[in-house]
Parts: structure tokens; C-alpha cells; sequence
């Protein structure tokens, strides 16, 4: 699918489209993601606009490390301490559909590697 031309993501972040939100501090918000592809799936994004993963800069490196200490503490939250995978797709060859870095928590079922 190619990536969206508008921010999507930041339409939740604004609350203008609802959705349904599992966390949500100064510097981020997660929610359920609307297509799960597991039984549990939640998208972990920064408030700050950054379009994909190859866009972060050295500024971002405490924001990028809050993101990863609220994906673990979510995934304790949502019973997933046997196992959960964080993915960050980026750009169009990798699956990237909305230009919001967002990573993505997947658990509740077992995983395969490589992924598709
Ligand atoms: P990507 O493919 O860009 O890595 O992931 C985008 C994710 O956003 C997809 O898993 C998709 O299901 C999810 N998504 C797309 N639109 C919405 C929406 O309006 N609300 C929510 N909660 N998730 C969405």
C-alpha cells in the first residue's frame, strides 16, 4: 500500500479522529491500531511530527528512548511479559503507510522470523 499523503496520526494526536488510547504523556501517545495483526497491536508514535524512522535526528535521542521504556511498560500492562514484538516500518518498501514515526507492539500470539 503507498504511504498516505496526509498525517493521519497527528489527527489523533489532536483528538480530531477518535481512537482508542491506551497511554498518553507530554511526548507520546498509543492506541489500538484500527487493523490488528495480532491479539494485541498497539501503535506507539511521538507527539513531535517525524515523518519515518530515517528522519530521526540527534535531538530525538531521549524521545526515541521514551518510546521504547512506555512500549515496555505497555507491554507488562497488556500481559505480554512471554513476549511481544516492536516493528518500525520505514517508507514504502518496508510497509510504511502513514508518514508519522510509529512503532508498532505486537503480542499475544507466536511469532514467526523472518517476517514477511
Ligand atoms: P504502517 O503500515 O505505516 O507501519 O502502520 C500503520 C498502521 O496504522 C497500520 O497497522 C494501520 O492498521 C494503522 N491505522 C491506519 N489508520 C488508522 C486509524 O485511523 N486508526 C488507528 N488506530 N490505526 C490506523
Amino acid at each position: 500500500m503507498a504511504m498516505m499523503t496526509d498525517n493521519l496520526f497527528l489527527k489523533i494526536i489532536n483528538k480530531q479522529i477518535p481512537a482508542k488510547i491506551v497511554y498518553e504523556d507530554d511526548l507520546c501517545l498509543a492506541f489500538h491500531d484500527i487493523g490488528p495483526k495480532a491479539p494485541v497491536h498497539v501503535l506507539i508514535i511521538p507527539k513531535k511530527e517525524i515523518p519515518t524512522h530515517a528522519d530521526i535526528a540527534e535531538d530525538d535521542k531521549l524521545l526515541l528512548g521514551h518510546l521504547h521504556v512506555v512500549a515496555a511498560k505497555l507491554a507488562t500492562q497488556l500481559g505480554l511479559s512471554d513476549g511481544y514484538r516492536l516493528v518500525i516500518n520505514c517508507n514504502e518498501r518496508a510497509g510504511q503507510t502513514v508518514p508519522h514515526l510509529h512503532m508498532h507492539l505486537l503480542g499475544g500470539r507466536d511469532m514467526t522470523w523472518p517476517p514477511g
